[in-house]
């Protein structure tokens, strides 16, 4: 295989068609990075509406890298427009795509097809949580590969949504099973996953009483038909970190190829350096602010919940007030939807906290997180996010939110050790943030803080080898990369 720097030959015209969330999209771009500087001809699917934001907030050159062979495309999502820049509704997403998605996949192949220029589509790379496009790509006489863009642990769970139904646990009896204990009901059958793993655990779609619930039915397809109907599976983690799920995976899906952490081992920064997925611009004081703090290393907690999560008002106030009286620096990103109907710092907070507080709207997470300052990051547990941190040895106090989160959560508690749980289904109150934060970032040799530390620092190492020459995931990319030149032997 020919060292990434060295020019490549030219290789298949790749279509691959994220998600049109950010979570989902971002890893997607790295692939796709990836791809093209392997030699590929790739063309990226944006929905028009992110397409229109990410103009807005980035400019023409989040799309115009002036590289040969790199095209941006758009389908519609479905959804009537709404004139606003904000996180869009999942569930409404989920639903509209599923409508119009299959004939915009078909009809943007066919035009690629006709484009003077353009190489014939070769290969669909599509978002797991897009299986139709399998089936299109078939009907089209495609190779099509899922890339699943959550964790193997979540992916795992979701791929057992059909057993937790015909075993009778899942749709929920009555209302009182939210709340009498029944989401602490032991699922250690189901193979590869943690042995203390509970309902609580698993992708909180399955918290439903509807068994035509849209996110529950779609997930159970997705594992069930589409999955199976792919030429292979991408998951952006890697063997060392997830292998008793990805064993059970494999037992499954035996064409699953573990990629990650993408990030710049297979698309340095250097590499179409304009080209963004973020929908919101960086607040660029970030690294600057950081640098303050190098002389004291990994002291600064990072705060993000990612792209998606809503807070209500009384819930940021506690984590204001927790921060402020943990005593630690901390870099907060507040996204402006991420309370409905708005909120403001509260009153007296900002000279509370003069000098070691900084909040911003958005940042450049990967730059923050690699930052020496950084030490600790109380995260919602996307997937995105917490690989993250792992790649950057950073430990996590976790508060997940929703989705395969509370998974990640579990898991990065209990397993990888480098995560605190927070409490996070009632809400969590000032003084277990204040408590949480100290423990996480100052916490003494045997607290569980320390150990977190100590954990994080050495899985850091890991998802090094994982990505370098000879490591497992830079041995999965070179192989996924072989199959779709010369096809499925
Ligand atoms: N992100 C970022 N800046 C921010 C917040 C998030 O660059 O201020 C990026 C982050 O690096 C990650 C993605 O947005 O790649 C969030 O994905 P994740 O899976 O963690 O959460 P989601 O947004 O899907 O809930």
């Amino acid at each position: 295989m020919a060292s990434l720097s060295e020019p490549q030959p030219a290789k298949p015209h790749v279509l691959l068609i994220p998600y049109p969330a950010l979570g989902h999209v971002n890893p997607f771009l790295k692939l796709a990075k990836a791809l093209h500087m392997r030699g590929f001809h790739a063309t990226f699917v944006h929905t028009e509406y992110n397409h229109g934001r990410l103009l807005r907030a980035r400019g023409a050159s989040a799309f115009d890298a002036g590289a040969e062979g790199l095209r941006f495309e758009t389908i519609p999502d479905g959804l009537a427009p709404s004139g606003l820049d904000a996180t869009q509704d999942i569930w409404a997403l989920c639903e509209a795509t599923r409508r119009t998605g299959p004939a915009a996949v078909r009809e943007l192949v066919e035009r690629l097809n006709r484009t003077d220029g353009v190489p014939p589509v070769r290969c669909v790379i599509a978002d797991g949580s897009m299986g139709y496009v399998v089936h299109v790509a078939k009907e089209m006489g495609l190779p099509a590969y899922l890339f699943f863009t959550p964790s193997g642990c979540g992916f795992l769970a979701k791929l057992n949504f059909d057993q937790l139904v015909k075993r009778g646990y899942v749709p929920f009896k009555d209302e009182s099973c939210f709340t009498n204990g029944y989401l602490d009901t032991p699922v250690d059958w189901i193979a590869g996953m943690l042995p203390s793993a509970r309902l609580r655990d698993l992708p909180t779609f399955i918290r439903t009483m509807d068994p035509d619930d849209t996110m529950l039915t779609i997930n159970i397809k997705q594992c069930e038909l589409d999955s199976p109907a792919a030429d292979g599976i991408l998951l952006n983690t890697f063997d060392d970190l997830e292998r008793r799920s990805l064993d059970a995976i494999r037992a499954r899906l035996p064409n699953t190829f573990t990629v990650g952490p993408l990030g710049p081992e297979f698309s340095p920064p250097w590499y179409l350096p304009s080209l963004t997925s973020s929908l919101w611009k960086d607040d660029d004081r970030c690294v600057a602010w950081l640098d303050r703090f190098a002389g004291d290393q990994g002291t600064v907690v990072y705060v993000n919940f990612g792209s998606i999560t809503v807070v209500t008002s009384e819930q940021m106030d506690e984590f204001a007030w927790g921060l402020a009286a943990s005593g630690c620096p901390f870099l907060w990103v507040v996204r402006p939807d991420m309370v409905r109907g708005g909120w403001a710092l509260p009153e007296g907070f900002a000279s509370e906290v003069a000098g070691r507080g900084l909040t911003v709207p958005w940042c450049d997470q990967e730059a923050v997180l690699e930052h020496p300052a950084t030490g600790g990051f109380l995260s919602h547990c996307g997937w995105n996010s917490t690989l993250e941190s792992l790649r950057a040895g950073v430990p996590l106090l976790c508060w997940p939110f929703f989705s395969e989160q509370v998974t990640n959560c579990r898991y990065a508690c209990d397993d990888w050790g480098i995560g605190l749980e927070m409490p996070h289904e009632v809400g969590v109150g000032r003084h277990q943030v204040e408590a949480a934060v100290r423990e996480l970032m100052v916490g003494a040799e045997g607290t569980r803080g320390a150990a977190a530390r100590s954990r994080a620092a050495a899985w850091k190492e890991k998802a090094k080898v994982a990505v370098a020459p000879g490591g497992s995931s830079h041995v999965n990319l070179d192989k996924f990369i072989q199959e779709i030149v010369r096809g499925k032997c």
